[in-house]
């Protein structure tokens, strides 16, 4: 079992999202369907962190091995469901910028026909992460909820194309929403950063605690409540070998860094950007989940040290 960021019972948080094979390309090389998925990442990089509770679906061709991974990482991998068929199969392939990328393909496979089903003790939980999957599964496992009380919201472009209707409703029920830069765009149908979390922030009840957290890749991320704007800029990592899960690890320490502390004051925000920020940076130095397996205490605590010299005045 992993080391903690601290020593007292980690809190429970349970997340869904995909868990997948993920065949990449980058122009520093490829590989073959690897562990991937967004609670895969979301959940080896919160468990330095807290108690992540994955709930998702694989196929029958889903390796033990990659269990072991996520059970390394801390995670509780009981609510996981294996069905005959297929595991979720995604390809990408990046362009010479890194920044941008397409998709080859999406295989749902048993995704096709999942529904979630929670235990007791799941019911439960207090912290839930909706990772990026399709909007209907994420509102499926929220109803399940008795008494939330933060839930997180990560999704992308396919599902602001496609499944609009059932992402507004998701976007209404919870605290903290996690996008990057174009998909705030595309949401809010603004081009100005500024006035698009506005208008975002408006869909999620404009709650005076609602949290929109806009990623800009490299550039940082820029943090919004009703009244305040926090940008925290990102690391300046040389050696960036695969994107894939930047996000997703970046949700991970931020969520995983609230559920740690158990609030979400403006001053544990600020240090959950910075947590979340290092858990990105150390992702994609290496190709698909293979440095988040290996991540520990002093090396995420070395890259707060480095942003914070960064920011220092
Ligand atoms: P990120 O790089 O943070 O956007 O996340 C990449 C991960 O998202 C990969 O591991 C993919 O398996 C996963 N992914 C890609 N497309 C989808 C999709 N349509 N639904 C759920 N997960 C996806």
């Amino acid at each position: 079992m992993k080391k903690q960021l601290s020593n007292s019972k980690s809190t429970d948080v349970v997340v869904v999202g995909s868990i997948a094979f993920d065949t990449l390309e980058t122009p520093f090389g490829k590989i073959s369907k690897a562990l991937g998925g967004s609670a895969s990442y979301f959940s080896l990089s919160a468990g330095n962190f807290c108690k992540p509770h994955v709930v998702g679906i694989v196929g029958s061709d889903f390796p033990d091995t990659d269990f072991t991974i996520l059970k390394k990482g801390n995670a509780d991998t009981g609510s996981i469901e294996k069905a005959a068929g297929k595991t979720f199969h995604w390809q990408g392939k990046y362009h010479f910028d890194l920044n941008t990328r397409d998709t080859i393909k999406t295989e749902l496979g048993v995704f096709a026909n999942f529904k979630p089903v929670l235990n007791v003790n799941l019911k439960n939980a207090e912290y839930i992460f909706l990772g990026n999957i399709h909007p209907s599964l994420q509102l499926s496992v929220l109803k399940q909820i008795k008494k939330p009380k933060l839930v997180g919201l990560d999704t992308m472009n396919l599902w602001i194309e496609t499944a609009l209707p059932d992402l507004k409703k998701v976007i209404s029920l919870i605290d903290i929403f996690i996008i990057n830069d174009s998909e705030a765009r595309q949401l809010s149908k603004e081009h100005n950063i500024y006035k698009a979390a506005k208008i975002i922030l408006k869909m999620m009840g404009h709650n005076k605690n609602s949290v929109l957290v806009i990623k800009r890749g490299e550039y940082g991320l820029l943090l919004f409540k009703k009244t305040e704007v926090f940008h925290l800029p990102g690391l300046p990592i040389e050696d960036v070998i695969d994107p894939t899960g930047a996000g997703d690890s970046f949700a991970g320490g931020f969520f995983g860094y609230l559920a740690l502390k158990r609030n979400a004051n403006t001053q544990t925000l600020r240090k959950a950007c910075l947590y979340g920020t290092a858990m990105a940076s150390l992702c994609v130095e290496n190709f698909g989940t293979k440095k988040l397996q290996n991540v520990n205490k002093n090396k995420i605590e070395s890259r707060i040290k480095l942003l914070q010299k960064l920011v220092k005045i």
